[in-house]
């Protein structure tokens, strides 16, 4: 059924064009062109305004070809991520690497291969299909940045699927939500030989904060870590300013919440303790916090409509799909704040973001097998 020959050859014309983040001009006008050709019509948001891109998320819309009107729609991004630089994808014993320093691009471009092959499969034997609605986003890897733009007006499915996580047979439901915070404390200098009685420590404020906060593996679905600290600018000088950089994650966000509040919470409880009188004045550190939400989390649960069809189209083709639980925010996280309710699909692609990125041919055939089924049983 799968036509392994043009699934390689579309992978090596994916992988072959440069997409870094906001650079994807060129990868755009093929995709179009290549969506076109399976009758799709296709459009683009205006994120590129928002995100100083060279192009907008791409909409692609393909008509049902039998009685079913329930849109099924299909997300993949088309940006990969840095190092760039031209990719020369060879295929050895079965499997893609890249022939140089840059990362293959199997991450999204497997899924984008997969895709296409099976809408090639689904043409090819007249599959009738309900309203196909693809997207493929710009920007993902530095951000979800084009999902967090799209215009959502501009699809109407309500149910998806992601292509867009590493290994084979996996589905993810569930990932988590992550805040980042950036802390600046503000202490008071002195010198600390002359007069430290003078000064208020923004280390030891920090260092009294952190040493208070529950950190690393909170329970089973929520994480926390100080990432990053600057501060102080000389041995004999009581440090005024200290800045820092930590998130929390949850897959619950009620728990996101309680995790991000216990933090700020310490480092307002150390300012406390570090305040002093000096010269008759009350010196408290100030703290400064800005948290900011970098992706919400998503939670699809087991009896939704696109679990259930994922399951029946791979046991109809002898597939066995598990869950994983997502580690990190992915294009599904907003599109599900967005109200689709949108589960992520393994495509196949190993060690991304690195250099050693590779693909089985034999994986994105599975993968393309799985993705015909769903569109005939949708
Ligand atoms: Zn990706």
């Amino acid at each position: 059924m799968i036509n392994q020959q043009r699934l390689n050859e579309e992978f090596v014309r994916l992988t072959s064009i440069n997409s870094p983040p906001l650079k994807e001009s060129a990868i755009a006008r093929y995709l179009t062109e290549r969506l076109q050709r399976f009758g799709a019509e296709v459009r683009f948001d205006n994120a590129a305004g928002a995100t100083d891109g060279e192009v907008g998320n791409l909409v692609a819309t393909l008509p049902g070809t039998g009685k079913r009107t329930d849109p099924l729609l299909f997300s993949v991004h088309m940006d990969t991520v840095e190092p760039g630089g031209q990719v020369e994808p060879v295929l050895r014993d079965g499997v893609f690497y890249s022939a140089g320093d840059t990362v293959l691009g199997a991450d999204d471009k497997a899924g984008i291969a997969e895709l296409f092959e099976a809408l090639e499969v689904v043409s090819e034997q007249k599959i009738s299909h309900g309203p196909i609605e693809i997207v493929i986003t710009v920007a993902e890897e530095i951000g979800l940045v084009g999902a967090k733009h799209f215009d959502y007006s501009m699809v109407s499915a309500k149910r998806g699927y992601a292509l867009d996580t590493e290994g084979v047979d996996l589905m993810v439901l569930r990932a988590p939500g992550a805040n980042h915070l950036q802390i600046d404390i503000e202490g008071l200098a002195s010198h600390a030989g002359m007069a430290p009685e003078q000064g208020v420590s923004a280390i030891e404020t920090a260092a009294l904060a952190i040493s208070k906060m529950r950190l690393g593996r909170i329970d089973h679905e929520t994480t926390a870590n100080i990432g990053q600290i600057e501060g102080g600018v000389a041995r004999n000088i009581v440090p005024q300013h200290l800045s820092l950089v930590g998130e929390a994650r949850s897959h619950d966000s009620q728990k996101l919440l309680e995790q991000t509040d216990h933090m700020l919470a310490c480092f307002e409880e150390a300012a406390e303790q570090m305040s002093r009188t000096i010269n008759g004045n009350l010196v408290r550190p100030e703290i400064t916090a800005n948290v900011t939400s970098d992706f919400p989390s998503m939670s699809v649960p087991e009896d939704a409509s696109v679990v259930k069809l994922a399951r029946t189209a791979a046991a109809a083709v002898g597939h066995d799909l598990n869950v994983r639980l997502g580690g990190g925010g992915s294009d599904a996280n907003i599109f599900n704040a967005n109200g689709i309710e949108m589960i992520i699909l393994a495509t196949g692609m190993t060690k991304v973001h690195t250099h050693d990125e590779s693909v089985a041919v034999a994986d994105m055939v599975h993968v393309a097998e799985l993705l015909v089924e769903i569109i005939r049983q949708a």
